[in-house]
C-alpha cells in the first residue's frame, strides 16, 4: 500500500504536469461515470496530499477524492492514451498527458466541507507540517503498543506498514511497546526519525531506509527489498539475528527481537 511519502510524490507529479489545463475526466469502466462528468473540463488548479488521501481541486470548487488503498495505482499515457486496459476507474486527458487509475478504494468527486471532514478524522501528517504535540498528546495516553499507534491515521497520517517497521528497527524499539510507557525525548526521537525517512521516500518517490554507506551504491538506484533494513528481510543486518514477524494491529510486522527489546 503506497504511504504518505507516495502521496505526497503523486501530488507533486500531478501538479507540476496538469495544473491550470481544463482536464477530460472519464471512467472507462463506468464506475466513476457520473462523478467524472461533474468536473470534466473544469480546469485543474492542484492536488494536495493529507496522509494516504489525494485531493484533486478544480476551478469552481470541486474536489477528487482519491484513496488508493492497497491495489490503486496511476499509469501515465502521452495524448492521446490507447484503449484502457482494465478496469480503469478514471481516466485524466490534459494537453500532453493522460493519467488512468486502477483499483483505488475511493475515487469520488467531493466539496471543500467533506474535503474538511476527511481531513479532521486524520492524526497530524508529518510531511504536511503536521504537530507532533497533537501526535505525542495521544500516544501518551495510549496503552496500545507503539506498532499499532504508528499505524493509526487518526495518530498519525501517512505512516504504512514498511515505514512503521523501519521506524522502530532504527529505534532499537520493541513494537509492543505501550505508547503511555515512552517518555516525551523519546517521542521527540521518533517524530525526528519519522519526518526524515518520510522525506527521504519523497524526494526518491519510494522508501529507502539504508543509508548510502550500508547500500554501497547510489540510493536512487535501489529497487525492491534492497532499499530496507528490516521489511522482508531474513536476516538483522547489525547482529545477524534471524528477524521475526508479529502481528501487530491486524498487520505482519518485522522486527529483530534482538535488537529491539
Ligand atoms: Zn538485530
Amino acid at each position: 500500500m503506497p504511504e504518505g511519502h507516495k502521496t505526497h510524490f503523486l501530488a507533486r507529479e500531478h501538479t507540476r504536469q496538469f495544473s491550470g489545463q481544463p482536464i477530460k475526466v472519464s471512467s472507462p469502466q463506468g464506475r466513476f461515470r457520473g462523478d467524472a462528468r461533474k468536473v470534466s473540463g473544469k480546469v485543474f488548479s492542484h492536488s494536495e496530499a493529507v496522509g494516504k488521501h489525494l485531493f484533486y481541486h478544480f476551478d469552481g470548487g470541486r474536489l477528487i477524492h482519491v484513496h488508493l488503498g492497497r491495489y490503486g495505482k496511476f499509469r501515465q499515457h502521452a495524448v492521446p492514451p490507447p484503449a484502457a486496459v482494465g478496469q480503469v476507474r478514471m481516466r485524466w486527458q490534459g494537453a500532453d498527458t493522460a493519467l488512468d487509475l486502477t483499483g483505488p478504494t475511493t475515487c469520488r468527486v467531493i466539496d471543500a466541507d467533506t474535503r474538511a471532514e476527511v481531513i479532521e478524522k486524520l492524526g497530524p501528517d508529518p510531511l504536511a507540517g503536521g504537530s507532533p504535540a497533537k501526535v505525542w498528546n495521544r500516544v501518551r495516553k495510549s496503552n496500545k503498543p507503539i506498532g499499532a499507534l504508528l499505524l493509526d491515521q487518526a495518530v498519525v497520517a501517512g505512516v504504512g506498514n514498511i515505514f512503521r517497521a523501519e521506524l522502530l528497527f532504527a529505534l532499537r524499539w520493541d513494537p509492543r511497546t505501550p505508547g503511555d510507557q515512552l517518555d516525551r525525548p523519546a517521542f521527540d526521537r521518533m517524530w525526528k526519525a519519522l519526518g526524515k525517512m518520510m522525506r527521504t521516500g519523497l524526494r526518491y518517490g519510494k522508501i529507502i531506509t539504508v543509508s548510502s554507506k550500508e547500500a554501497g551504491v547510489p540510493l536512487a538506484s535501489l529497487e525492491g527489498r534492497d532499499r530496507f533494513r528490516v521489511y522482508g528481510k531474513s536476516n538483522c543486518p547489525v547482529c545477524g539475528h534471524p528477524i521475526e514477524t508479529i502481528e501487530v494491529a491486524s498487520r505482519k510486522l518485522y522486527w529483530c527481537p534482538s535488537c529491539q527489546s
